[in-house]
């Protein structure tokens, strides 16, 4: 079983690059340039470079003892959330701004919800000195003032979009339309394993430095380059795409997802796609959708913002469509729990996404002699108010 993409573009029966043909040109451009420019030498040289120097890596794998204590197994935490800007995000939007000089580009668009990725985007773009226009639904603005002020005091121009529900899909599609209309200035980064061939190709590579360093880490930790479970939680999934990628071909290896289950999977609050999804294609690939018996997309709730997507990158649903990796919702409630327990175990408070993952710990009960690993995809400083108001609350 392949578990990585075919030549096609496709992951088993999901994925490919269903774009209006105006996009074409663009998405052909980077398809038939970005391996050759990835394993270039300069390119691998540069990026790593900046991997090393400028975000911090590798990140450490640490050993949390009193969770492992608590849980009566090995536990460690792989720490992404001291990356550079906070989180995963920024190993893809290095690799992409890498690949985008190379194509001569001057000009980079982002889209955003939470804003997490546009200010990876800007950071990058204020690195290169080149010029960044982020797309952001007006509601998302309203909602996520840091963020926005992050970009801008990092250069970026935050720019509304004002139609729709004026949230992450309405952002989606004037990043879109802003591609289409500059084809040969512009890259559009996209921020997870999502979207047409390449994309969800090329982003997974560039976070695959998440399990590259685990294997190293837990060979002079352990003895063993490999651990028993691997816990991500995913949104689109690109941090658990990198925390999987070198472990997809080792069968020794259990590849766990967390999704976000919100107020329940049937309280139609939730994002859990896994359970609720099913096929048809949203941001030109064709993957498992929450959606409505006549194919409308349903609007997804998470308290997490960076959950909160109706879908599931094409790696995610083939692997689960091969029932390679599982995937289980997991409750606000219980990943703000996790996220409590983690911050008081351990000193370290981590994004509400990651704690899904933490918060799985309860359900998996590994075996003493076992290891089991968490990408601790992000640092929860962004979501100290949503915890604050939700325990003061209770
Ligand atoms: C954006 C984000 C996620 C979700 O995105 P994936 O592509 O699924 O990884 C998870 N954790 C953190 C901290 C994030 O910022």
């Amino acid at each position: 079983m392949q578990y990585t993409v075919n030549e096609r573009g496709y992951y088993g029966k999901f994925g490919g690059a269903y774009i209006p043909e105006m996009l074409y040109p663009n998405v052909e451009e980077l398809e038939s340039n970005y391996l050759k420019i990835i394993n270039s030498q300069d390119f691998q040289h540069e990026f790593q470079q900046l991997l090393r120097d400028y975000v911090g890596r590798p990140t450490p794998l640490y050993f949390a003892t009193r969770l492992s204590e608590k849980y009566k197994t090995n536990v460690y935490l792989k720490r992404e959330d001291l990356n550079h800007t906070g989180a995963h995000k920024i190993n893809n939007t290095i690799g992409q701004i890498l690949v985008a000089k190379r194509l001569g580009k001057q000009r980079i668009i982002a889209e955003t919800g939470a804003g997490q990725h546009g200010v990876a985007t800007a950071t990058v773009c204020a690195l290169m000195g080149l010029q960044c226009i982020v797309y952001m639904g007006k509601i998302d603005i309203e909602r996520q003032k840091p963020n926005v002020e992050r970009m801008k005091m990092l250069g970026a121009e935050v720019r509304p979009a004002l139609s729709g529900s004026q949230t992450l899909k309405d952002a989606t599609n004037e990043a879109i339309r802003d591609w289409i209309n500059n084809p040969n200035n512009t890259h559009y980064i996209i921020g997870s394993v999502v979207g047409p061939h390449p994309y969800p190709d090329m982003v997974a590579r560039f976070q695959a430095v998440i399990s590259e360093e685990i294997k190293q880490q837990l060979l002079f930790k352990i003895g063993r380059d490999y651990p028993d479970y691997v816990l991500a939680c995913v949104g689109g999934g690109s941090n658990a795409a990198g925390a999987f990628y070198h472990f997809l071909d080792n069968p020794n290896v259990k590849l766990i997802g967390l999704e976000a289950g919100g107020k329940g999977i049937n309280s139609g609050h939730s994002a859990a796609t896994t359970v609720l999804g099913k096929i048809g294609i949203l941001h030109g690939s064709k993957s498992l959708l929450m959606q409505t018996e006549d194919g409308q997309v349903v609007e997804p709730y998470s308290i997490s913002a960076g959950l909160d997507y109706p879908g599931i990158g094409p790696i995610h649903a083939h692997l689960f469509d091969t029932q390679r990796a599982e995937f289980h919702p997991i409750t606000d409630e219980e990943a703000m729990q996790a996220g409590l327990l983690c911050s008081r175990l351990e000193g370290i408070i981590p994004a509400i996404e990651t704690a899904h993952a933490i918060a799985y710990l309860e359900k998996l009960h590994a075996k003493s002699n076992e290891t089991v690993v968490i990408n601790l995809s992000g640092r929860g400083d962004k979501d100290l108010q949503t915890y604050i108001k939700w325990f003061g609350e209770k």
